[in-house]
């Protein structure tokens, strides 16, 4: 097995990691392949360390789909190497660039005509998102605050938006969204159940009058700008490395410091899990990091949205070990599920990071847990399965708010139910 990562690597010897171009993905192709025994789950992670092709989900475990997307150029190569470990792939997007620019014409279609405001049929870029917060609190004072907790690397203003209304010393629900830029589905998500609870603030007043909400909707600015400018499928901050391919950021899921890049990371500045040079080295992560640590003691329950594979997953994701009052969380994960799949009947799995997706240290819900101590710590994995992943149509992201919101109103009940004087 070990071979043919060599040889692969020996055949790219002079390749560049993925370039920046938006070219790269004209032609591109998604490909899955299901690992049936140990020895080809043990390949497929040392093939994703080797930088050539993006890893769209993570190999796991044996039965579990990988998805991995190559550039026209290297499809034979890949299907060569995956044929000669015994892995048989199927195609599940046959040309990303195309995708991805009919998508871009149809956004841009919709922005020509649409109104400024969000309405959740199609996908907002940073500013768009900025400005709608701000719009909240000037038009919902009694509810509404945001602040400005620090910029991003490439001075992007953050916010924090402080939803509730029954004063500070209630319990809090931190949520936030857009670590990995390409997730889309994340901000459009976390905004959709903030207006969800904004505009039927009386449906919902016993909520916010003893749980507050305090919400980052996009929590990687400058990453999430270039998947609207310049590449798409960018999942890291845009941070310089000193890479001498010119390699750019790091992998803000992996940069948090409770067990930093012990495992299912890499030193490698131009892998997309690159670690970072140390713990918290990404700007955008040190002002997240401020805003939980400055209200520790309050917040009760941490919600970090991801796409693509249905998942809600709790700690730890650096061991396979289980915290002690897992099954608390577990308990609480099985509630939420149930509601949301009663929407739209959208079955998630549920289980710890380690034993449900892959080992992966540096995360920002092991960090909550583990560091600030907030015992109910989630990473939920929005739609889809793999039919679309990261490029989901704009007509799912009502469907995925409805159901993601009635998950989060069960975690948000019981907090109210657990917590509130
Ligand atoms: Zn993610």
């Amino acid at each position: 097995m070990k071979t043919v990562v060599v040889l692969v690597a020996c055949v790219l010897g002079m390749a560049v990691a993925r370039p920046d171009l938006h070219t790269h993905l004209y032609g591109a192709q998604v490909l899955r392949v299901v690992p049936e025994e140990a020895a080809q789950v043990y390949y497929l992670k040392g093939l994703q360390l080797q930088n050539y092709f993006d890893f769209w989900t993570e190999p796991r475990a044996i039965g579990s789909p990988v998805d991995i997307m190559t550039t026209a150029f290297q499809i034979p190569l890949l299907k060569h190497t995956l044929t000669h470990v015994g892995l048989e792939f199927r195609t599940m997007i046959s040309n990303v660039g195309e995708l991805v620019a009919q998508q871009k014409a149809a956004r841009e279609g919709a922005r020509a005509s649409g109104p400024l405001s969000l309405d959740w049929t199609s996908y907002y870029d940073y500013e768009e998102i900025m400005a709608w917060l701000d719009t909240l609190a000037t038009e919902y004072p009694e509810l509404c605050t945001v602040e400005e907790v620090g910029n991003s690397y490439e001075d992007r203003v953050m916010k924090l938006l402080k939803l509730g209304k029954g004063g500070a010393d209630k319990p809090i629900i931190f949520i936030d969204g857009g670590i990995h830029a390409r997730e889309w589905i994340a901000p459009a998500t976390v905004t959709y159940i903030v207006n969800e609870l904004v505009t039927h603030s009386d449906t919902y007043d016993d909520l916010l009058s003893n749980v507050n909400f305090y919400v980052m909707p996009v929590i990687n600015p400058d990453g999430y700008a270039y998947t609207f400018t310049d590449d798409r499928l960018w999942r890291k901050t845009r941070s310089p490395t000193n890479s001498v391919l010119g390699c750019r950021g790091a992998d803000p899921n992996r940069n948090w410091s409770f067990h930093w890049n012990e495992v299912g990371a890499s030193d490698s500045p131009c892998s997309d899990i690159y670690a970072g040079p140390e713990p918290f080295s990404e700007v955008e992560m040190r002002n997240v990091r401020d805003q939980i640590n400055k209200y520790a003691d309050n917040i009760k329950s941490y919600l970090t949205f991801h796409s693509y594979s249905q998942l809600w997953m709790y700690p730890w994701g650096y061991t396979s070990d289980l915290p002690e009052d897992w099954q608390d969380l577990d308990d609480l994960a099985v509630a939420a599920v149930e509601a949301l799949t009663a929407v739209h009947g959208t079955t998630y799995e549920i289980g710890s990071s380690t034993n449900t997706i892959y080992a992966a240290a540096g995360g920002s819900d092991d960090w909550a847990k583990g560091e600030a101590g907030v015992k109910y710590s989630y990473t939920i994995e929005l739609r889809d399965t793999g039919r679309y992943g990261f490029l989901l149509p704009e007509d799912q992201i009502i469907p995925t708010g409805e159901e993601t919101f009635e998950g989060v109103k069960v975690v948000a009940n019981f907090i109210r139910d657990t917590y509130s004087p």
